[in-house]
């Protein structure tokens, strides 16, 4: 590494908050940062990466592109039940541009204390920006909330609310029917957007009470589909469940369906449990303070079937997206 690189990150990213505290032994500085995990408690680990120009367009804002970047790895960890221990940073970037350091880790470093999970190591090289962060949670042997544990009968529950991010997009994208919705909107919107909030408080809550997980990062409908996938399951999702968001609600019924059901960037929970558990997941949101709506149910037929309000099959495909398709 060179004077630059370690000047960079020890003004950036070291921080005196991490090492020495529990679950941090060593921190940034030397070849491995070590952590200690507690007896009983299993690891959970988790990579991300974005990628400018895929996953964020390029002048985005430093503060949240930091927030998001930790965010979406969070994400993974509250999916899994698990509660964050530390995370590392891997960052290619074009040039040593310090504002936009400052920016991208003031944004990092707020979500991190917000959560407990300090910055324990990282790389950084010269090339085209491009952010992997490494996510490390703990979770109690055998709760974790895997792809592949959703029953037949199981309620599907949704946290939050679907679409705002990808209508958020489509708004920056230009797209004509984007354009009709109201201004005070648009400032939430691009939030949903550009700084979204893992629901680990939910998460955890609901490790031990619920079969199934998955964070929506790519649409409900195809996200729900790894769950189904894995877990060799069908489902039915009542379309006309889903909370609708305000900006959302005065779009075409294609487009809003489209927003809801395949919109990607939600980073909500989609979370299956037994109907026995319903009073028990409501405790979990209250507990957690996040809202949560039942959406449906896994069936032991290998479909998804989307339902809307009359009782008929939802016209159109609203499949996940696949960055090679
Ligand atoms: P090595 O060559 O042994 O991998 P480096 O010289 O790359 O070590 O990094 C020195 C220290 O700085 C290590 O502890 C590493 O984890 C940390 N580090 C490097 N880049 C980052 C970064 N972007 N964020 C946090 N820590 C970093
Ligand atoms: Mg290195």
């Amino acid at each position: 590494m060179s004077d630059g690189e370690f000047a960079l990150i020890e003004r950036h990213f070291r921080r005196p908050a991490g090492a020495g505290q529990e679950p941090v032994l060593l921190g940034i500085g030397d070849d491995c940062a070590l952590l200690s995990v507690r007896p009983g408690m299993q690891l959970a680990v988790s990579s991300d990466m974005l990628v400018e120009g895929r996953h964020f367009f390029a002048g985005t804002d430093p503060v949240r592109l930091g927030h998001k970047a930790l965010a979406v790895n969070l994400s993974d960890l509250a999916a899994m039940g698990a509660r964050p221990l530390a995370f590392t940073l891997a960052l290619s970037l074009p040039e040593l541009d310090d504002a936009w350091l400052a920016g991208f880790s003031g944004g990092l470093h707020a979500l991190a204390r917000e959560h407990g999970c300090p910055l324990v190591g990282g790389d950084t090289t010269r090339g085209p920006l491009n952010i992997c962060i490494t996510v490390f949670g703990e979770v109690a042997v055998g709760q974790a909330l895997r792809r592949d544990a959703a029953r037949p009968g199981d309620d599907i529950w949704l946290s939050g609310r679907t679409g705002e991010a990808r209508l958020a997009l489509e708004m920056l994208l230009g797209q004509p029917w984007a354009q009709t919705v109201a201004e005070p909107h648009l400032s939430l919107l691009q939030q949903r957007l550009e700084a979204p909030q893992p629901r680990l408080a939910l998460g955890q809550a609901l490790a031990g009470i619920a079969h199934a997980a998955i964070d929506l990062s790519d649409g409900l409908v195809g996200d729900l589909g790894h769950i189904l996938d894995r877990s060799g399951c069908g489902a039915c999702l009542h379309a006309d469940q889903l909370p609708v968001a305000p900006a959302l609600a005065t779009l075409p019924a294609e487009q809003r369906w489209s927003c809801l059901l395949a919109g990607g960037d939600d980073y909500e929970l989609v979370v299956t449990a037994a109907p026995d558990q319903r009073e028990l997941v409501m405790q979990a949101a209250v507990q957690s303070g996040t809202a949560v709506t039942r959406i449906g149910e896994i069936t032991a037929s290998r479909e998804l079937v989307i339902m809307d309000g009359q009782g008929r099959p939802l016209p159109g495909r609203y499949g996940g997206y696949d960055h090679f398709r």
